[in-house]
């Protein structure tokens, strides 16, 4: 799968986009696992250690059969892994960066900064991975048959597996597993990678973008409710896992394709707005060397202002929020002035007037800041904040979340 910070909506938020275990940064790529990855991880090895390699290999003892599926299991998110790189790294072959890749209880996700570039960048980015885990699927299996080669003349096929070895084993198992991967990511529904193939081909088709994403995401909406429908007849027919598991995958699935035609809307709404229309511009603004406890007291306290401009002799030069603030301990007030709290203008990601509302939201979801200062030739004529944004959007009949 790939993902947008705030396409694939569910960890947009900026506080669990940093959480998880770290895995390192690979090729330039930030690596986290959720915690969610746990369940499958002790997922597999059980259903590895405790069904399959003793059926496989009734012979092995306890240590090799639990050491081989521990292993098996670190192998196939290693495979998730590559996927997902595969992705990262077409993406910024074709100019679209990508920070970090999450590692999650459905695989993984790559978070591509900004809006997709061209249908061409699209369709490369989304479809390399799938063919990656599919040659990885044939290669694994290649190499496992060329080792199972000299057990093959005479032996039943019953008696095969007991033959096998360790490594022999665990490549007829990472085969399939990686060509199922690239299979079930080849489904056309977005946010799946087949969707966004399919999407991109749609765009270039069309030209438009948002009826692209709209019809991708319908269909992968259409592909996660017939995935439930399979979970629930698993269930009623006793195999609760399998179910259990389908219901989940569809369940996430339509959340996911949901979030992207919501997005779509909102970008729309947003596409045409000029921000001087939605910007805040009746804004306290304070000298540098104001004291925090008296801007807290007097602006952030008093009003529902949530940053205050300093300005140093009618120049802007920073910007203090809540969250500059609450990293100074509160006895500290009195005594530090706005100025050394502040984010300075140079740090700020800002706009210029003639922007529009779409640019904002893009910036606010690319950046930590939740305030966006619109400035024209160095002066601040006003602020975007989040809160703005749904404002106008609940102004103009768009849930904006
Ligand atoms: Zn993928």
């Amino acid at each position: 799968m790939t993902a947008r910070t705030h396409a694939h909506t569910h960890p947009s938020d900026p506080a669990t986009l940093h959480s998880g275990l770290w895995l390192g940064r690979w090729f330039g790529v930030e690596v986290r696992a959720d915690f969610s990855l746990l369940i499958i991880f002790a997922l597999i090895v059980v259903n590895l250690g405790a069904g399959v390699f003793p059926t496989w290999h009734p012979d092995w003892p306890l240590w090799l059969v639990w050491g081989v599926a521990l292993v098996a299991a670190v192998l196939f998110f290693g495979s998730v892994l590559v996927h997902e790189l595969s992705h990262a790294l077409m993406g910024r072959a074709q100019g679209i960066s990508v920070p970090r890749i999450t590692l999650f209880l459905f695989g993984g996700m790559a978070h591509m900064e900004g809006k997709p570039r061209s249908p061409k960048a699209e369709f490369w980015m989304a479809i390399v991975a799938p063919l990656t885990s599919i040659g990885i699927g044939f290669a694994a299996s290649l190499l496992g048959f060329i080792l199972a080669a000299p057990v093959f003349p005479g032996t039943d096929f019953r008696q095969l597996f007991p033959r096998l070895g360790a490594m022999t084993t665990l490549l007829l198992w990472l085969g399939p597993i990686n060509f199922a991967l690239g299979v079930f990511n080849m489904i056309p529904g977005f946010p799946l990678d087949g969707g966004r193939v399919l999407r991109a081909v749609l765009w270039g088709a069309t030209g438009d973008l948002a009826k692209a994403t709209r019809w991708a995401a319908g269909l992968g909406r259409f592909i996660a409710w017939l995935l439930m429908g399979f979970g629930a007849l698993h269930v009623f027919g006793g195999a609760l896992l399998q179910g259990i598991w389908l219901l989940l995958i569809g369940w996430f699935l339509n959340n996911a394709a949901r979030a992207s035609q919501q997005q779509v809307v909102v970008l729309q709404a947003l596409a045409d707005v000029p921000v001087t229309r939605v910007m805040r511009t009746a804004l306290a603004r304070v000298p540098p060397d104001t004291s925090v406890e008296s801007a807290v007291r007097d602006i952030l306290l008093a009003s529902d202002q949530e940053s205050i401009p300093i300005e140093a002799d009618g120049k802007w030069i920073g910007l203090v929020s809540l969250a500059d603030i609450r990293k100074l301990p509160q006895e500290r007030w009195p005594e530090v002035t706005v100025s050394e709290v502040m984010t300075s203008a140079e740090q700020m990601p800002t706009l210029p007037p003639d922007a529009v509302a779409e640019q904002a939201l893009e910036r606010l979801g690319d950046s930590r800041t939740d305030q966006i200062p619109i400035v024209d030739r160095g002066t601040m004529v006003g602020v975007v904040s989040g809160r703005d944004l749904a404002k106008w959007l609940s102004l103009r009949g768009v849930a904006s979340s």
